[in-house]
């Protein structure tokens, strides 16, 4: 019952990372990734936004051009997963009708706006790769604005911008402009509390949990909720064992997953909740181990309460809406 369901869904991870460097074994599939072509067949997970994600460097000339150099060479790797079997997908339209020929579909994305090097004229070089999301930051103060997460190790003081700089105030508008959406994951509440007033798309949280729950800087508490539904957007989240339950309390499963689900769509209503599993990135957790069981993460939101219509617009209908929404003519 539960699988006949769960192979109807339009389901949709909207954060997964690439082993880098690249190993040319995603086609083929390999047991030390938890995504790969194989394993999304297994799990009937349909569609992915794959993220090239740049580690947080030191704000100085050549840590920039290096960011920028790793994002272009994962862009390509990302871009070059196209095949029979995939389709690389910039557009929702493109996206649908991949998945009616059976076609799992990629959407490529960026993790950490250092990825520009302080460059934004680049984020044109991101939308022609097809790029539909960047999170503003990872850990660690950059460019364009603060983290949720300083890192001492690179000097950062729990502030250097309070919020966003200027670079990062035009960046949310080129990035409006062009399509790619406002991922406000990783970033400070400051940063994102601005990037939600000055963004004139629905601004996202491709990956986090509710800091109701679970007391962790990567989580968005009930004022930041309440502000991402009144930009349209979404949180979607995520399988981070640290991010849905204390440590102390052992490691969280999928049940945990759904219970932040169900928090998130009682607060805000159910349009701006999804999930994705950050998988390849740290993303592990009990009965969502890799794609392949992906089936388990509906039967936790059918346990949890959900109709049948919940489940479909959390696992992708959700997202999918706010994509098609920020699309440029
Ligand atoms: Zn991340």
């Amino acid at each position: 019952m539960t699988s006949d369901i769960h192979d109807r869904l339009l389901t949709l991870d909207s954060h997964i990372d690439i082993p880098w460097p690249d190993r040319n074994d995603f086609a083929a599939g390999s047991s030390d990734r938890q995504v790969d072509l194989p394993k999304l067949r297994a799990g009937g997970l349909k569609a992915v936004c794959l993220a090239a994600y740049i580690p947080q460097g030191r704000l100085e000339a050549e840590e920039r051009q290096r960011a920028w150099v790793r994002a272009q060479d994962m862009l390509v790797v990302i871009n070059g997963l196209q095949s029979d079997d995939v389709a690389v997908c910039s557009r929702v339209a493109m996206l649908l009708e991949a998945l009616s020929a059976g076609r799992v579909a990629v959407v490529p994305a960026v993790e950490n706006g250092h990825a520009l090097g302080g460059d934004l004229t680049r984020l044109d070089h991101l939308a022609a790769s097809g790029v539909r999301y960047m999170t503003l930051t990872h850990n660690g103060h950059n460019d364009l604005a603060d983290a949720a997460i300083p890192l001492p190790a690179l000097g950062n003081e729990p502030s250097l911008h309070g919020g966003l700089s200027a670079l990062g105030r035009e960046a949310i508008a080129r990035m409006n402009a062009l399509g790619i959406l406002v991922d406000v994951s990783h970033a400070a509440k400051t940063t994102m509390m601005q990037a939600a007033e000055l963004s004139r798309q629905p601004i996202i949280a491709s990956h986090s949990c509710a800091r109701a729950l679970c007391d962790h800087p990567r989580n968005l508490d009930d004022e930041q909720l309440l502000r991402l539904r009144d930009t349209g957007g979404v949180i979607q989240i995520t399988a981070m064992s640290s991010f849905l339950k204390r440590a102390t309390e052992g490691k969280a499963s999928v049940d945990d997953l759904a219970r932040h689900v169900r928090y998130v769509a009682d607060r805000i209503g159910v349009a701006h909740v999804g999930v994705s599993s950050d998988f390849d990135g740290g993303g592990q957790i009990i009965g969502w181990s890799d794609a392949a069981s992906s089936a388990a993460v509906t039967d936790a939101l059918l346990r949890a309460g959900f109709a049948e219509h919940d489940v479909a617009a959390i696992w992708g209908e959700n997202f999918l809406r706010v994509l098609a929404q920020a699309e440029v003519a």
